[in-house]
């Protein structure tokens, strides 16, 4: 069985940034992804556009061309499957990393499909697999999602978004803009304060104007099939609806990390344990990378701030290889 000097579990953004940056420095590597290039990205809304400038999405340089300013996301698919294709980059899709165990020195990597040995492994699994559950009765409900993806679905529909955040606004005013009836339910006494600055105008004037109605510091207590129940600071409220879009974030998994031994932190941010000038966790060997570095702390890293994370951890792993070498 091939010993890779990396493999890299996780075909996001900066997954493939790491696989890109082992290639031209040299390293045996294999980028593993359980869905297609930049899976979470193909997952987003059909129609979003990124918070960023494209220049800040690049990764390793490579021009990042978009019509607009900020690229939206049929460009940003375009712009890293023309990275993954144009350098040919060894990444196997569709397939599931299931377990990873360590034999000395070396990792073995199972699966869904095969087993692979490595002397190092990058975790590059993001977080947006594992929503935020608002844990109430009926949420189980085939009406009931936690990812929004395009907004005819719900026209002359009533809609409930829970949420504040710049998913469930995006979510809330497109939905409303083609035709649905939406109310968004906010568990805080206001929109979110992480909305995009050209968006938070917007969803606050059609509040005020009573385009979409909202309930502040309220929390949905069942959903029915055609009714919600909402606790408010009126007291209880019973709303006809039709679809539940919850959009209340997403969480990395954390049983993953624990199962591979890495130290997370005691308090609700669960911050996993790693050296920022590695990327090296606790357990030797392996590294972490994106978005996955933050914890609950999910908009702490994104693209733009993490696609550093590849070079540093491509150095790490040089440098390791040579002490080895050494010895
Ligand atoms: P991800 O892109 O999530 O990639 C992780 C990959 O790991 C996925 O493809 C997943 O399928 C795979 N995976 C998970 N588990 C396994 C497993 N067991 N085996 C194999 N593969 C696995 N960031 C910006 O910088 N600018 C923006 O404007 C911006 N806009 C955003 C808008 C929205 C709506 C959202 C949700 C996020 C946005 N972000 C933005 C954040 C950005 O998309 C993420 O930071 C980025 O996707 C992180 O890349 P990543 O490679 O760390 O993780």
């Amino acid at each position: 069985m091939q010993m890779f000097d990396v493999i890299i579990i996780g075909g996001g953004p900066i997954g493939i940034a790491c696989g890109l940056e082992a290639k031209k420095q040299g390293l045996s590597y294999v980028i593993i992804e359980k869905g297609p290039i930049v899976n979470s990205l193909f997952n987003y809304p059909i129609n979003m556009q990124f918070f960023s400038s494209s220049e800040k999405l690049e990764i390793d340089e490579i021009p990042f061309i978009s019509k607009e300013a900020k690229p939206k996301r049929n460009e940003a698919l375009e712009y890293y499957r023309r990275i993954v294709t144009s350098n040919k980059l060894n990444i196997h899709l569709f397939e599931k990393v299931e377990d990873v165990g360590k034999q000395g020195d070396h990792f073995r990597v199972k699966t869904q499909k095969n087993q692979y040995t490595a002397k190092n492994v990058v975790l590059a699994t993001g977080f947006y697999d594992l929503p935020n559950k608002i844990n109430v009765p009926g949420e189980d409900l085939p009406k009931v999602s936690h990812y929004y993806k395009d907004p005819h679905f719900y026209a002359s529909q009533k809609l409930a978004v829970i949420g504040a955040s710049n998913s469930a606004i995006d979510a809330a005013l497109e939905c409303w803009r083609k035709g649905a009836e939406v109310t968004l339910i906010i568990r805080g006494p206001e929109v979110g304060r992480r909305v995009k600055y050209w968006v938070r105008p917007d969803i606050i004037n059609r509040i005020e104007e009573g385009s979409i109605k909202a309930y502040f510091d309220s929390t949905v207590k069942e959903i029915k099939s055609t009714e919600l129940v909402v606790d408010t600071p009126e007291g209880e409220v019973i709303l006809e609806n039709d679809f539940v879009l919850a959009l209340t974030g997403y969480r990395p998994n954390f049983e993953f990390l624990e199962n591979l031994g890495i130290e997370l932190s005691n308090d609700e941010k669960r911050l996993p344990s790693y050296n920022p000038e590695t990327m090296e966790t606790n357990v030797p060997g392996l590294f972490l990378a994106g978005v996955i570095c933050g914890g609950m702390e999910t908009h702490k890293w994104f693209i733009e701030n993490s696609r550093i994370h590849a070079p540093i951890i491509v150095r790490a792993i040089q440098d390791k290889l040579q002490l080895v070498e050494k010895d």
